[in-house]
């Protein structure tokens, strides 16, 4: 049996949440794993998953893919499960692995599962897997029996471990017609900061609380000694205190990192619905009957001008 893993890059790099899902696939044991990089980068850099588990990776290195284009996305994807003999694919859950792996599904007759959180009960000769639902408040098991299984995993569900192995990349020359370029990316418009919120480990949100956007040097120094992505509430990216792609919620940036913390945010239901999936949740806020706390691990009672940048030192000083 062989595993075939679909992996994503942002700016020349693998993106981290793909070496997770490499990761994941290893550790399934179910065969030799196999990466799919689409799009043209260092092949140095793809040689990195190797490190991961990976013991080969497939490189279509077509410039037409440097985009992420569902449609030829998807057919290169069945190509390689055909090719491969595939039986399981993993990738990382994302606003473009979700639709190419529908697409996937449907052209290799495939169970897909998205939002997985752990690697599958295969006791009895089953395959179960547990995913996220419900915006991270609850968690269904789901068997899947199709022949081939594509599972998407939620960032940050895996531990990002070394193997210390190497694969050697092996150019993929998938068949690509204009067809599967129906859709041409005209524009993209970069994320500013050094960490991406949706790939985030932890995150450090401020909301209405912080007072203006005048404010927010003590959200970004936490946020630096913490090597965090910041985010904020969806009235401070309505008033323009920050950009859009900061906000964080059900109508916004959805964000599963291992630690989030809520600066000056009530936690109402909306907000609460983008960062439930997070491992740790601590709240910042001088009112003791937020909402927020219900939904905290940790709390602080206090002025958020007072305890973030004493918060911020502390942590200065232990490293
Ligand atoms: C359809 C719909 C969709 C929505 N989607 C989203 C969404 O995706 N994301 C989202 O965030 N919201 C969303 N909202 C808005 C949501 O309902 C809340 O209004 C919003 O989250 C409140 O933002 P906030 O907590 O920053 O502000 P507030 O509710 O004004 O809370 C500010 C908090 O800061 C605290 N505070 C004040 N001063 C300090 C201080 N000095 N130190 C510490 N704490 C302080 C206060 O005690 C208070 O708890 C949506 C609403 C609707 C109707």
């Amino acid at each position: 049996m062989s595993v075939l893993v679909f992996i994503e890059g942002a700016d020349g790099s693998i993106k981290k949440s793909s070496l997770e899902a490499v990761v994941y696939a290893a550790s399934l044991q179910q065969g030799e794993v196999t990466a799919l990089y689409m799009g043209q980068i260092d092949q140095a850099e793809l040689e990195k998953a190797g490190n991961y588990g990976a013991a080969k990776i497939l490189h279509a290195n077509d410039e037409r893919l440097n985009n992420g284009v569902i449609q030829a996305y998807a057919n290169v994807l069945a190509q390689a499960v055909e090719k491969t003999a595939a039986k399981i694919v993993v990738l990382a859950k994302s606003a473009l692995g979700d639709p190419v792996a529908a697409r996937v599904a449907i052209k290799t007759n495939a169970g897909f599962v998205s939002n997985v959180t752990s690697l599958p009960d295969t006791s009895g000769g089953g395959f179960k897997v547990t995913r996220s639902i419900y915006t991270g408040k609850a968690f269904a098991t789901e068997e899947m029996t199709s022949d081939v299984k594509i599972i998407a995993i939620r960032k940050n569900a895996v531990e990002l471990k070394e193997s210390g192995g190497s694969a050697a990349v092996e150019v993929f020359d998938a068949q690509l017609s204009d067809a599967d370029f129906g859709v041409k990316i005209t524009g993209t418009e970069k994320q500013e900061g050094d960490v991406l919120l949706p790939e985030a480990e932890i995150v450090v949100s401020g909301g209405r609380g912080l007072k203006g956007p005048e404010n927010w040097g003590i959200i970004e120094d936490l946020a630096k000694v913490l090597g965090a992505a910041t985010g904020c509430s969806k009235p401070v990216s309505d008033m323009d205190w920050r950009p859009h792609h900061e906000h964080v919620g059900q109508t916004g940036v959805k964000v599963s990192p291992n630690l989030y913390i809520a600066v000056g945010i009530s936690g109402a239901i909306q907000h609460l619905a983008g960062v439930n999936a997070s491992k740790v949740i601590v709240v910042i806020n001088k009112d003791e009957e937020a909402p927020f706390f219900k939904a905290a691990d940790y709390g602080i009672v206090g002025d958020a001008f007072e305890v973030v940048p004493k918060l911020t030192e502390a942590l200065k000083a232990a490293r």
